[in-house]
């Protein structure tokens, strides 16, 4: 599923080629994805130019004229793939749900083969109060995410950690594999309680946060480059990680014996799978 990184590069690789330019053609090949589209969608949006293009938690949007946004989810698979002017654009696939021609040549596929994605409008001023954003938290890139926001935010909650990471409204879109990266790399259990963990460490923790989202937004974006020439997969920092997905395996630095200790232990929390090392992480 793409997670934050994901999204911010596909925002990166978006916002040059769509800034400036005029929605020439919208071409919907179907009446919905995870919803409907919204209604005469393709005769909103014809004709306005693109203002810039922005993301909110997992969430594009596509600021155009009018005050109107498009709310852009890429759901569970969702790819974006960017044609320059002069590009062959291939016959459209299968799961090719949505594209854009835009007024300076480009054009943009959406291709979403499990449909979770998500398109809808709405007006610029109501994306505050919007359903899908009121309750969501600060950006964990933005300076306005502390140690001490983050330390206030989770005040009196005896939940674990992880799960209050995971929760939308109290940071938005750190993500299942970053929140475990992020808890191994500043030494705190995931099973630690939310309330309890002292600011100091809260502080270590939300720069390992911002530290791994950036470098793996920093890997998406090399891979955006071949975007186009690829098959789109998100998910190239797979390489980079310490614990996820490294069930028995050492971490890194460790010095403990695998065959004593087991190494990276895998448990469950809230559905979603967690790793992290006994040893290091308390
Ligand atoms: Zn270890």
């Amino acid at each position: 599923m793409p997670e934050l990184p994901e999204v911010e590069t596909v925002k990166r690789g978006l916002s040059p080629v769509m800034t400036g330019a005029r929605v020439a053609r919208l071409t919907l090949r179907r009446k919905n994805l995870r919803k409907p589209f919204p209604r005469a969608m393709k005769k909103r949006l014809e004709g306005l130019k693109v203002l810039g293009v922005s993301r909110r938690a997992k969430y594009l949007l596509v600021n155009l004229e009018n005050e109107t946004v498009l709310i852009w989810h890429l759901g569970m698979s969702g790819q974006v793939r960017i044609y320059k002017k002069g590009d062959k654009v291939p016959k459209p696939e299968k799961h090719d749900h949505v594209q854009i021609d835009l007024s300076n040549g480009v054009t943009i596929v959406f291709t979403d083969p499990r449909r979770f994605g998500l398109m809808d409008l709405a007006p610029s001023d109501e994306i505050p109060t919007h359903p899908l954003f009121k309750n969501i938290g600060p950006e964990p890139l933005s300076p306005a995410f502390t140690g001490k926001v983050l330390a206030l935010r989770l005040k009196g909650k005896g939940t674990e950690i992880k799960l209050a990471l995971m929760d939308q409204k109290v940071v938005a879109g750190v993500g299942n594999i970053y929140a475990s990266e992020a808890l191994f790399r500043s030494g705190i259990s995931p099973k630690a309680k939310a309330g309890s963990i002292s600011a100091v460490r809260l502080g270590a923790l939300v720069r390992e946060i911002k530290k791994i989202l950036k470098k793996a937004i920093k890997a998406g974006g090399s891979t955006l480059k071949d975007h186009r020439t690829t098959d789109g997969g998100l998910g190239y920092f797979q390489n980079s990680f310490a614990v996820y997905d490294r069930e028995g395996q050492p971490c890194p630095g460790c010095d403990c014996n695998v065959a004593r200790t087991g190494g990276i232990k895998r448990i469950v929390q809230g559905g979603r799978a967690t790793f992290y090392c006994p040893r290091r992480q308390r």
